[in-house]
């Protein structure tokens, strides 16, 4: 018999209809009579541990999930979060980070309809984490629409439709067919079993997240310094391009080298890798310093920009880090 821990932290599977539009209300025990339904071989328990729209959840109930993930784990065969959709990539991505050498399935998942609405999905998602606790998925993931993705992969990509979340850059752990549940990856992460799992939840919320527009003024640069930022995540264009012509932004990442701030480039596309070597217009840029993402989401590099500063007060040391494939959540080549 498996025992699996439910943690409750909001969102729409949590939701009832309000004066002011849905918000979470409901809590674990109408999830786990469901769970209970769907398995019952298995024993579940659950405790609700925040009742917030993910919109509201950030660094410090990231560090509250951890720790209570953390503390838990050695009591349970794995443990489901439920969460809202809207940031559960980023809460997906910052767990991957904080808990390294985690060999238990710890599985976020939510849904887009409330589970007391009879369309829901969230029963068949809830089902989803059982599966991959079941399958013995090590690390975090997120489970949805009959998907198993890497919690440093996952990315949501639809607000309304039931197929929300996809893994970019990387496959599926696992995923349900009408002939059985079929894992690819049972081992995505590295975790030695002998070894304990590490809780590291210092984090510097420092990060700012910049998406570039033609014609984004190099001014803002100085302000995010002056504003205390130390770390600044850029959405480049294409393959990692920034405009230098009539608005240089290239000549003030010089200037945020010389202020110690950590500044990593990514794409604004979603699929495949960020590569500054191609053209002149990311080329120039690798002079002054600029740390690449490589294939990661934006979700991952800014949570792992904000994990590393968390770590390090030094740009060399975060180049490092970003050197470092720690929990799947960049192919270095
Ligand atoms: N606004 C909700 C949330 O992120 C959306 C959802 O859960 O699907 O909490």
């Amino acid at each position: 018999m498996k025992h699996i821990l439910l943690l409750t932290t909001g969102g729409t599977i949590a939701s009832q209809k309000h004066a002011n539009g849905l918000a979470p209300a409901l809590h674990g025990k109408d999830m786990v009579a469901q769970l209970e339904l769907g398995y019952p071989d298995y024993h579940f328990d659950f405790e609700d541990l925040l009742d917030l729209d993910s919109s509201n959840i950030q660094p410090e109930e990231w560090r509250l999930i951890a720790r209570r993930v953390y503390d838990a784990l050695s009591d349970y065969d794995g443990i489901i979060i439920t969460h809202g959709t809207d940031t559960m990539a980023y809460t997906a991505s910052a767990l991957s980070f904080m808990l390294q050498n985690l060999c238990k399935s710890v599985v976020l998942t939510g849904s887009q309809l409330p589970i007391q609405n009879p369309l829901t999905d969230g029963v068949t998602n809830l089902f989803t984490a059982v599966e991959a606790i079941a399958r013995g998925i090590a690390g975090v993931s997120v489970a949805f629409d009959r998907k198993i993705i890497p919690g440093t992969r996952a990315v949501k990509v639809s607000t309304m439709a039931f197929d929300a979340f996809e893994s970019v850059n990387a496959d599926y752990l696992g995923q349900i067919f009408a002939d059985g549940t079929r894992i690819f990856h049972p081992q995505h992460i590295s975790c030695d079993p002998t070894s304990p799992t590490i809780l590291n939840d210092d984090f510097c919320t420092d990060v700012f997240l910049l998406k570039l527009l033609p014609g984004t003024r190099p001014e803002i640069f100085d302000s995010l310094a002056d504003m205390g930022y130390r770390g600044i995540v850029l959405e480049a264009f294409g393959a990692g391009g920034l405009h230098y012509i009539n608005r240089d932004l290239h000549s003030r990442l010089a200037m945020l080298a010389e202020r110690n701030i950590a500044v990593v480039v990514c794409s604004q596309c979603l699929y495949e890798r960020c590569d500054l070597s191609i053209y002149e217009v990311g080329h120039r840029i690798l002079e002054k310093g600029v740390i690449p993402a490589r294939d990661m989401t934006t979700e991952a590099a800014a949570t792992k920009l904000m994990w590393a500063l968390g770590q390090t007060t030094q740009v060399e040391e975060v180049r490092r880090m970003f050197d470092t494939c720690y929990v799947g959540e960049v192919t270095l080549l």
